[in-house]
Protein backbone atom coordinates (compact mmCIF):
# COMPACT_ATOMS: atom_id res chain seq x y z
CA UNK A 1 0.00 0.00 0.00
CA UNK A 2 0.94 3.69 -0.44
CA UNK A 3 -0.21 7.03 -0.69
CA UNK A 4 -3.04 7.04 2.50
CA UNK A 5 -5.30 4.37 0.26
CA UNK A 6 -5.07 0.84 2.08
CA UNK A 7 -7.30 -0.42 4.85
CA UNK A 8 -5.17 0.23 7.61
CA UNK A 9 -7.32 0.57 11.28
CA UNK A 10 -5.94 3.34 12.06
CA UNK A 11 -6.98 7.41 10.15
CA UNK A 12 -4.79 9.61 9.11
CA UNK A 13 -5.34 12.89 11.51
CA UNK A 14 -4.98 16.46 9.30
CA UNK A 15 -3.99 19.48 11.47
CA UNK A 16 -6.36 22.83 10.13
CA UNK A 17 -5.46 25.75 12.59
CA UNK A 18 -6.30 24.48 16.13
CA UNK A 19 -8.46 21.83 14.16
CA UNK A 20 -7.44 18.22 14.34
CA UNK A 21 -9.59 16.50 11.19
CA UNK A 22 -9.54 12.40 12.00
CA UNK A 23 -9.08 12.59 15.56
CA UNK A 24 -12.77 11.43 16.13
CA UNK A 25 -14.12 14.17 16.55
CA UNK A 26 -16.78 14.92 13.82
CA UNK A 27 -16.39 18.65 13.23
CA UNK A 28 -19.12 21.56 11.70
CA UNK A 29 -17.93 23.12 8.63
CA UNK A 30 -20.07 26.00 6.59
CA UNK A 31 -19.68 27.77 3.79
CA UNK A 32 -20.38 31.74 3.33
CA UNK A 33 -22.78 32.77 0.27
CA UNK A 34 -21.20 36.62 -0.07
CA UNK A 35 -19.03 38.29 -2.50
CA UNK A 36 -16.27 37.23 -1.27
CA UNK A 37 -14.75 40.72 -2.59
CA UNK A 38 -16.60 42.20 -0.21
CA UNK A 39 -14.63 42.27 2.92
CA UNK A 40 -16.56 43.38 5.13
CA UNK A 41 -19.78 41.41 4.23
CA UNK A 42 -17.70 37.73 4.33
CA UNK A 43 -16.14 39.02 7.56
CA UNK A 44 -19.58 39.64 8.89
CA UNK A 45 -21.02 36.21 7.66
CA UNK A 46 -17.52 34.55 8.93
CA UNK A 47 -18.30 35.74 11.96
CA UNK A 48 -21.52 34.68 12.40
CA UNK A 49 -21.38 31.02 11.34
CA UNK A 50 -18.84 30.99 14.22
CA UNK A 51 -20.43 32.58 16.50
CA UNK A 52 -23.08 29.99 15.55
CA UNK A 53 -20.48 26.94 16.19
CA UNK A 54 -19.24 26.53 13.08
CA UNK A 55 -15.79 25.26 13.22
CA UNK A 56 -14.40 25.52 9.90
CA UNK A 57 -16.11 27.90 6.99
CA UNK A 58 -14.85 28.12 3.75
CA UNK A 59 -15.12 31.07 0.99
CA UNK A 60 -15.41 31.20 -2.30
CA UNK A 61 -12.05 32.39 -4.00
CA UNK A 62 -13.35 33.07 -7.54
CA UNK A 63 -11.20 35.79 -9.15
CA UNK A 64 -8.53 38.16 -8.50
CA UNK A 65 -10.60 40.33 -6.44
CA UNK A 66 -11.84 38.00 -3.82
CA UNK A 67 -8.45 36.52 -3.49
CA UNK A 68 -7.01 39.90 -2.67
CA UNK A 69 -10.06 40.30 0.28
CA UNK A 70 -8.63 37.07 1.82
CA UNK A 71 -6.07 38.52 4.17
CA UNK A 72 -8.41 41.47 5.60
CA UNK A 73 -11.30 39.16 5.61
CA UNK A 74 -8.66 37.40 7.90
CA UNK A 75 -7.65 40.15 9.61
CA UNK A 76 -11.09 41.57 10.62
CA UNK A 77 -11.67 38.04 12.33
CA UNK A 78 -8.65 38.15 14.07
CA UNK A 79 -9.38 41.68 15.53
CA UNK A 80 -12.80 40.51 15.86
CA UNK A 81 -11.25 37.30 18.42
CA UNK A 82 -12.66 35.46 15.79
CA UNK A 83 -9.66 32.42 15.00
CA UNK A 84 -12.36 30.14 13.00
CA UNK A 85 -9.91 28.75 9.95
CA UNK A 86 -11.07 30.14 6.90
CA UNK A 87 -11.03 27.40 4.13
CA UNK A 88 -10.12 28.91 0.63
CA UNK A 89 -12.33 27.16 -2.62
CA UNK A 90 -11.03 27.09 -5.75
CA UNK A 91 -12.00 26.23 -9.19
CA UNK A 92 -10.09 26.59 -12.85
CA UNK A 93 -7.95 29.82 -11.57
CA UNK A 94 -6.56 28.35 -8.42
CA UNK A 95 -3.26 28.28 -9.39
CA UNK A 96 -2.80 31.35 -10.95
CA UNK A 97 -4.65 32.91 -8.04
CA UNK A 98 -2.32 31.18 -5.26
CA UNK A 99 0.57 32.49 -6.80
CA UNK A 100 -0.30 35.62 -7.58
CA UNK A 101 -1.65 36.41 -4.05
CA UNK A 102 1.00 34.42 -1.76
CA UNK A 103 -0.61 36.41 1.35
CA UNK A 104 -3.90 35.10 0.66
CA UNK A 105 -2.62 31.75 0.19
CA UNK A 106 -0.52 31.83 3.58
CA UNK A 107 -3.55 33.36 5.29
CA UNK A 108 -6.08 30.84 4.18
CA UNK A 109 -6.03 27.28 6.76
CA UNK A 110 -6.84 24.93 3.86
CA UNK A 111 -7.38 24.70 0.35
CA UNK A 112 -10.31 23.15 -1.41
CA UNK A 113 -9.41 22.04 -4.68
CA UNK A 114 -11.81 19.35 -7.09
CA UNK A 115 -10.38 17.54 -9.62
CA UNK A 116 -12.64 17.94 -12.11
CA UNK A 117 -12.20 21.67 -12.04
CA UNK A 118 -8.65 22.14 -11.84
CA UNK A 119 -7.69 22.90 -15.42
CA UNK A 120 -8.78 21.11 -18.88
CA UNK A 121 -6.27 18.76 -21.35
CA UNK A 122 -2.87 18.95 -20.82
CA UNK A 123 -3.07 21.81 -18.46
CA UNK A 124 -4.76 20.11 -15.61
CA UNK A 125 -1.56 18.08 -14.21
CA UNK A 126 0.75 21.15 -14.61
CA UNK A 127 -1.82 23.48 -12.88
CA UNK A 128 -2.83 20.77 -10.26
CA UNK A 129 0.98 20.21 -9.28
CA UNK A 130 1.30 23.96 -9.65
CA UNK A 131 -1.40 24.24 -6.24
CA UNK A 132 -0.02 21.19 -4.76
CA UNK A 133 3.58 22.81 -4.39
CA UNK A 134 2.18 26.08 -2.76
CA UNK A 135 0.24 24.20 0.14
CA UNK A 136 3.34 22.01 0.08
CA UNK A 137 5.79 25.22 0.68
CA UNK A 138 3.02 26.41 2.84
CA UNK A 139 2.31 23.36 4.69
CA UNK A 140 -0.84 23.78 4.12
CA UNK A 141 -3.72 21.01 3.90
CA UNK A 142 -5.89 20.14 0.96
CA UNK A 143 -8.91 18.94 0.63
CA UNK A 144 -9.61 17.23 -2.59
CA UNK A 145 -13.11 17.55 -3.13
CA UNK A 146 -14.74 15.68 -6.03
CA UNK A 147 -18.68 16.29 -7.00
CA UNK A 148 -20.61 14.39 -9.53
CA UNK A 149 -21.29 18.30 -11.21
CA UNK A 150 -18.12 18.63 -12.43
CA UNK A 151 -16.64 14.96 -12.82
CA UNK A 152 -13.53 14.63 -14.34
CA UNK A 153 -15.20 13.64 -17.86
CA UNK A 154 -12.01 11.89 -19.29
CA UNK A 155 -12.34 9.94 -16.44
CA UNK A 156 -15.55 9.07 -16.88
CA UNK A 157 -15.72 8.13 -20.30
CA UNK A 158 -12.10 5.93 -20.40
CA UNK A 159 -14.53 4.11 -16.78
CA UNK A 160 -17.36 3.56 -18.92
CA UNK A 161 -15.86 2.41 -22.06
CA UNK A 162 -14.24 -0.45 -19.98
CA UNK A 163 -17.31 -1.67 -18.15
CA UNK A 164 -18.63 -1.38 -22.19
CA UNK A 165 -16.51 -3.57 -23.23
CA UNK A 166 -17.05 -6.24 -20.18
CA UNK A 167 -18.84 -9.17 -20.72
CA UNK A 168 -20.89 -8.29 -17.91
CA UNK A 169 -21.86 -4.18 -17.47
CA UNK A 170 -22.43 -2.83 -14.37
CA UNK A 171 -24.99 -0.26 -14.07
CA UNK A 172 -23.97 3.09 -15.27
CA UNK A 173 -24.52 4.38 -11.88
CA UNK A 174 -22.35 1.89 -10.58
CA UNK A 175 -19.30 3.66 -13.44
CA UNK A 176 -20.19 6.99 -12.17
CA UNK A 177 -20.02 6.12 -8.26
CA UNK A 178 -16.22 4.03 -8.95
CA UNK A 179 -15.33 7.06 -11.30
CA UNK A 180 -15.81 10.02 -8.22
CA UNK A 181 -13.89 7.90 -5.95
CA UNK A 182 -10.83 6.79 -8.28
CA UNK A 183 -10.81 10.76 -9.27
CA UNK A 184 -10.85 11.64 -5.58
CA UNK A 185 -7.72 9.11 -4.58
CA UNK A 186 -5.85 9.33 -8.06
CA UNK A 187 -6.00 13.12 -7.58
CA UNK A 188 -5.06 12.67 -3.53
CA UNK A 189 -1.83 9.88 -4.97
CA UNK A 190 -0.57 12.59 -7.58
CA UNK A 191 -0.56 15.36 -4.92
CA UNK A 192 1.59 12.80 -2.75
CA UNK A 193 3.93 12.00 -5.37
CA UNK A 194 4.41 15.70 -6.17
CA UNK A 195 5.40 15.65 -2.04
CA UNK A 196 2.66 16.60 0.07
CA UNK A 197 2.14 14.74 3.06
CA UNK A 198 -0.50 11.81 3.44
CA UNK A 199 -1.50 14.10 6.28
CA UNK A 200 -2.51 16.97 4.64
CA UNK A 201 -5.23 15.33 2.90
CA UNK A 202 -9.09 15.54 3.59
CA UNK A 203 -11.07 13.73 0.28
CA UNK A 204 -14.81 14.08 -0.11
CA UNK A 205 -16.94 12.92 -3.11
CA UNK A 206 -20.43 14.77 -3.21
CA UNK A 207 -23.20 13.65 -5.02
CA UNK A 208 -26.77 14.99 -4.61
CA UNK A 209 -28.93 12.10 -3.63
CA UNK A 210 -28.77 10.03 -0.42
CA UNK A 211 -28.41 6.78 -1.51
CA UNK A 212 -25.76 7.08 -3.85
CA UNK A 213 -23.73 9.25 -1.14
CA UNK A 214 -23.86 6.40 1.35
CA UNK A 215 -22.79 3.85 -1.34
CA UNK A 216 -19.44 6.03 -2.29
CA UNK A 217 -18.49 6.93 1.30
CA UNK A 218 -18.98 3.55 2.55
CA UNK A 219 -16.05 2.47 -0.33
CA UNK A 220 -14.20 5.27 0.22
CA UNK A 221 -13.93 4.70 4.25
CA UNK A 222 -12.86 0.89 3.12
CA UNK A 223 -10.22 2.45 0.37
CA UNK A 224 -8.43 5.13 2.20
CA UNK A 225 -6.90 6.84 5.58
CA UNK A 226 -7.60 10.45 4.99
CA UNK A 227 -10.16 12.05 7.25
CA UNK A 228 -13.91 12.33 4.95
CA UNK A 229 -15.80 15.51 4.56
CA UNK A 230 -19.32 14.69 4.23
CA UNK A 231 -22.39 16.37 2.99
CA UNK A 232 -24.65 15.68 0.34
CA UNK A 233 -24.52 18.24 -2.40
CA UNK A 234 -27.01 20.81 -3.74
CA UNK A 235 -29.70 19.43 -0.68
CA UNK A 236 -32.14 21.95 -1.49
CA UNK A 237 -34.39 24.18 0.62
CA UNK A 238 -36.36 23.83 3.60
CA UNK A 239 -37.81 20.40 4.90
CA UNK A 240 -36.45 18.79 1.79
CA UNK A 241 -32.66 19.66 2.47
CA UNK A 242 -32.59 19.04 5.76
CA UNK A 243 -34.26 15.68 5.36
CA UNK A 244 -32.21 14.70 2.80
CA UNK A 245 -29.09 15.65 4.38
CA UNK A 246 -29.57 14.09 7.41
CA UNK A 247 -31.01 10.77 6.29
CA UNK A 248 -27.61 10.15 4.26
CA UNK A 249 -25.67 11.32 6.43
CA UNK A 250 -27.39 9.51 9.67
CA UNK A 251 -26.52 6.57 8.70
CA UNK A 252 -22.94 7.21 7.82
CA UNK A 253 -22.19 8.74 11.05
CA UNK A 254 -23.87 5.89 12.80
CA UNK A 255 -20.77 3.25 11.06
CA UNK A 256 -18.24 5.81 12.32
CA UNK A 257 -17.68 7.32 8.82
CA UNK A 258 -16.94 11.08 8.48
CA UNK A 259 -14.47 13.66 10.24
CA UNK A 260 -16.51 16.61 8.77
CA UNK A 261 -19.58 17.61 7.84
CA UNK A 262 -21.65 20.38 6.00
CA UNK A 263 -24.91 20.27 5.10
CA UNK A 264 -25.76 22.21 1.87
CA UNK A 265 -28.67 24.14 2.39
CA UNK A 266 -29.99 27.03 0.16
CA UNK A 267 -31.22 29.60 2.41
CA UNK A 268 -35.09 30.59 1.76
CA UNK A 269 -35.02 34.50 1.43
CA UNK A 270 -34.34 36.23 4.51
CA UNK A 271 -33.04 32.96 5.93
CA UNK A 272 -29.33 33.13 8.03
CA UNK A 273 -26.94 31.31 6.63
CA UNK A 274 -26.04 29.95 9.83
CA UNK A 275 -29.17 27.41 9.84
CA UNK A 276 -26.58 25.13 8.06
CA UNK A 277 -24.54 24.96 11.14
CA UNK A 278 -27.55 24.60 13.93
CA UNK A 279 -28.70 21.48 11.34
CA UNK A 280 -25.25 19.73 11.38
CA UNK A 281 -24.87 20.62 15.18
CA UNK A 282 -28.50 19.25 15.81
CA UNK A 283 -28.00 16.31 13.49
CA UNK A 284 -24.68 15.43 15.72
CA UNK A 285 -26.32 15.99 18.91
CA UNK A 286 -29.68 13.89 18.05
CA UNK A 287 -27.04 10.87 17.30
CA UNK A 288 -25.28 10.98 20.38
CA UNK A 289 -22.15 11.96 18.51
CA UNK A 290 -21.64 15.33 20.54
CA UNK A 291 -23.41 17.99 22.81
CA UNK A 292 -23.58 21.87 21.47
CA UNK A 293 -26.40 22.91 23.48
CA UNK A 294 -28.99 21.68 25.71
CA UNK A 295 -32.00 19.91 23.66
CA UNK A 296 -35.65 21.00 24.44
CA UNK A 297 -37.49 17.74 24.12
CA UNK A 298 -41.36 19.03 23.44
CA UNK A 299 -44.39 16.94 22.53
CA UNK A 300 -45.90 18.01 19.00
CA UNK A 301 -48.95 18.72 21.07
CA UNK A 302 -52.80 17.36 20.03
CA UNK A 303 -56.50 17.85 20.75
CA UNK A 304 -55.50 17.71 24.33
CA UNK A 305 -53.69 20.91 24.37
CA UNK A 306 -55.23 23.31 22.01
CA UNK A 307 -54.11 26.18 23.43
CA UNK A 308 -51.30 28.28 21.25
CA UNK A 309 -49.59 28.80 24.98
CA UNK A 310 -47.74 25.26 24.86
CA UNK A 311 -46.12 26.03 21.62
CA UNK A 312 -45.09 29.93 22.76
CA UNK A 313 -43.69 28.23 25.61
CA UNK A 314 -41.77 25.65 23.51
CA UNK A 315 -40.19 28.25 21.17
CA UNK A 316 -39.46 30.96 24.39
CA UNK A 317 -37.45 28.15 25.62
CA UNK A 318 -35.39 27.48 22.38
CA UNK A 319 -35.29 31.15 21.70
CA UNK A 320 -34.03 31.57 25.98
CA UNK A 321 -31.45 29.26 25.84
CA UNK A 322 -29.76 30.05 22.39
CA UNK A 323 -29.66 33.49 23.35
CA UNK A 324 -27.98 32.61 27.01
CA UNK A 325 -25.48 29.82 25.23
CA UNK A 326 -22.67 32.36 24.28
CA UNK A 327 -22.06 33.12 28.10
CA UNK A 328 -23.22 29.99 29.48
CA UNK A 329 -20.52 28.16 27.66
CA UNK A 330 -18.14 30.23 28.67
CA UNK A 331 -18.81 30.30 32.46
CA UNK A 332 -21.05 27.06 32.84
CA UNK A 333 -18.88 23.84 31.64
CA UNK A 334 -20.66 20.82 30.48
CA UNK A 335 -24.18 22.94 29.83
CA UNK A 336 -24.32 21.44 26.08
CA UNK A 337 -25.57 18.29 27.87
CA UNK A 338 -28.57 19.82 29.63
CA UNK A 339 -31.86 18.74 29.09
CA UNK A 340 -35.11 21.01 29.13
CA UNK A 341 -38.32 19.60 28.69
CA UNK A 342 -41.81 21.59 27.67
CA UNK A 343 -44.77 19.41 27.59
CA UNK A 344 -48.37 19.74 26.60
CA UNK A 345 -50.54 17.58 29.14
CA UNK A 346 -50.69 15.01 31.57
CA UNK A 347 -50.62 12.51 29.48
CA UNK A 348 -47.06 12.39 29.03
CA UNK A 349 -46.25 15.52 30.46
CA UNK A 350 -44.74 14.54 33.93
CA UNK A 351 -43.19 11.69 32.76
CA UNK A 352 -41.45 13.17 30.69
CA UNK A 353 -40.80 16.26 32.45
CA UNK A 354 -39.08 14.12 35.30
CA UNK A 355 -36.77 12.43 32.39
CA UNK A 356 -35.02 15.79 31.78
CA UNK A 357 -32.94 17.42 33.71
CA UNK A 358 -35.83 20.28 33.96
CA UNK A 359 -39.13 19.80 32.49
CA UNK A 360 -42.74 21.94 32.88
CA UNK A 361 -45.92 20.21 32.02
CA UNK A 362 -48.66 22.41 31.05
CA UNK A 363 -52.42 21.93 31.94
CA UNK A 364 -54.46 20.59 28.33
CA UNK A 365 -58.15 21.01 28.31
CA UNK A 366 -60.07 20.54 31.18
CA UNK A 367 -56.97 20.02 33.29
CA UNK A 368 -56.87 22.33 36.84
CA UNK A 369 -54.78 25.25 35.46
CA UNK A 370 -51.45 24.52 37.10
CA UNK A 371 -47.92 23.75 35.40
CA UNK A 372 -45.69 21.45 38.04
CA UNK A 373 -41.90 21.86 37.22
CA UNK A 374 -39.49 18.90 37.88
CA UNK A 375 -36.08 19.16 38.70
CA UNK A 376 -33.54 16.21 38.70
CA UNK A 377 -36.73 14.26 38.52
CA UNK A 378 -38.78 15.59 41.53
CA UNK A 379 -41.56 17.65 41.31
CA UNK A 380 -40.11 21.29 43.26
CA UNK A 381 -43.01 23.68 42.61
CA UNK A 382 -46.02 24.58 40.70
CA UNK A 383 -46.54 27.26 38.10
CA UNK A 384 -50.05 29.09 37.81
CA UNK A 385 -51.11 32.37 36.54
CA UNK A 386 -50.07 35.00 33.26
CA UNK A 387 -45.96 34.99 34.72
CA UNK A 388 -45.29 30.85 33.96
CA UNK A 389 -43.03 31.58 30.92
CA UNK A 390 -40.68 34.22 32.33
CA UNK A 391 -40.74 32.24 36.37
CA UNK A 392 -39.76 28.86 34.10
CA UNK A 393 -37.07 30.65 32.68
CA UNK A 394 -36.00 31.92 35.44
CA UNK A 395 -35.70 28.59 36.90
CA UNK A 396 -33.90 26.93 33.95
CA UNK A 397 -31.70 29.68 34.79
CA UNK A 398 -30.89 29.42 38.19
CA UNK A 399 -30.29 25.42 37.11
CA UNK A 400 -27.90 26.52 35.07
CA UNK A 401 -25.89 28.36 37.63
CA UNK A 402 -26.33 26.09 40.67
CA UNK A 403 -25.69 22.89 38.91
CA UNK A 404 -23.24 23.98 36.29
CA UNK A 405 -21.39 26.84 37.96
CA UNK A 406 -20.31 24.28 40.49
CA UNK A 407 -18.62 22.13 38.02
CA UNK A 408 -16.76 25.35 37.06
CA UNK A 409 -15.79 26.24 40.84
CA UNK A 410 -14.52 22.92 41.40
CA UNK A 411 -12.49 22.58 37.81
CA UNK A 412 -10.98 25.95 38.87
CA UNK A 413 -10.17 24.98 42.77
CA UNK A 414 -8.63 21.70 40.70
CA UNK A 415 -6.41 23.97 38.49
CA UNK A 416 -5.39 26.35 41.41
CA UNK A 417 -4.18 23.06 43.18
CA UNK A 418 -2.59 21.70 40.48
CA UNK A 419 -0.88 24.88 39.43
CA UNK A 420 -0.07 25.09 43.57
CA UNK A 421 1.69 21.41 43.20
CA UNK A 422 3.72 22.19 40.05
CA UNK A 423 5.27 25.21 41.50
CA UNK A 424 6.34 22.62 44.71
CA UNK A 425 7.70 20.01 42.22
S1 LIG B 1 -48.28 15.12 26.06
FE1 LIG B 1 -50.48 15.53 25.95
S2 LIG B 1 -50.62 17.30 24.61
FE2 LIG B 1 -48.62 16.46 24.28
S3 LIG B 1 -48.97 15.12 22.54
FE3 LIG B 1 -49.11 13.87 24.38
S4 LIG B 1 -51.29 13.81 24.81
FE4 LIG B 1 -50.96 15.49 23.36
Amino acid sequence: MSHGISQRPQRLVVPVGPVLLGSGEVVVQSMTNTDTADAVATFKQVHELWQAGSELVRITVNNEAAAAAVPEIIDRLGAAGCQVPVVGDFHYNGHELLRKFPKTAEKLAKFRINPGNVGFGRKKDQQFAEIIAIAKDLDKPVRIGANWGSLDQKILAEMMDENARHPHPRPADEVMQEALIHSALDSAAQAIDLGLAENRIVISCKVSTVQALIAIYRKLHQRCDFPLHLGLTEAGMGSKGIVASTAALAVLLQEGIGDTIRISLTPEPGQSRTEEVVVAQELLQSLGVRAFAPMVTACPGCGRTTSQFFQELAQNTTRYIRQHMPHWRQHYPGVENLSVAVMGCIVNGPGESRHADIGISLPGTGESPAAPVFVDGKKVTTLRGDNITSEFLDLIGHYVQTRYGQQATRRSSLSNTNQTGTEHD
